[in-house]
């Protein structure tokens, strides 16, 4: 795939706007905290944009999931930033679902792992979404503080070699 500069928070804003729906028919409030001016990253927009729509797609079910077994204390939000920072361009994006037990934590990158109900989870998202970050060279981690407190997911991607 060929890669090519591109602002982070403009795909970020596209993906977002494609699920705006999906988040007001659940009342999933969206929170943002983007840095302006941030150096581009190579990559490839259309993948990168798939990434992040896998990414809140993954949000909005923790987030059901948690609402579903304890309606009464389940806020629902997801909190989308971006930085540059330690000579990276960094987005985060942290939902108040499910979160994530310690044991799966190192398993969910693998292709066709899934928490879900048949018929409703692949287990393709992240791994695929994995892949598409490598090829901008880029990485993702996950941190979680635990089932019920919701998780966030780093992204981080070297600055476009042309921009930095
Ligand atoms: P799928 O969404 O089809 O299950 P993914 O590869 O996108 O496949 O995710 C794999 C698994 O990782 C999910 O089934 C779920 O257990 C876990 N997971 C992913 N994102 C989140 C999240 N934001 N909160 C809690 N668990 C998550
Ligand atoms: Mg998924």
């Amino acid at each position: 795939h060929k890669l090519y500069p591109v602002q982070v928070n403009t795909v970020l804003q596209r993906a977002f706007e494609i699920f705006s729906q999906q988040l007001k028919l659940r009342q999933i409030e969206i929170s943002w905290n983007l840095e302006t001016a941030l150096p581009h990253i190579q990559a490839d927009p259309d993948r990168l944009e798939q990434v992040f729509i896998n990414l809140l797609i993954n949000a909005r079910d923790a987030i059901e999931t948690r609402h579903a077994s304890a309606p009464e204390k389940a806020e629902k939000r997801i909190t989308l930033a971006s930085r540059f920072a330690d000579d990276q361009v960094q987005v985060c994006i942290t939902d108040s679902g499910i979160g994530i037990a310690p044991g799966d934590r190192d398993k969910i990158f693998e292709p066709f792992y899934t928490t879900k109900e048949v018929g409703k989870g692949t287990g393709l998202g992240l791994s695929i979404s994995y892949g598409i970050i490598q090829e901008c060279g880029g990485r993702i981690t996950v941190f979680s503080h635990g089932p019920g407190h919701g998780a966030t997911f780093s992204l981080h991607f070297p600055p476009h070699p042309t921009s930095a």
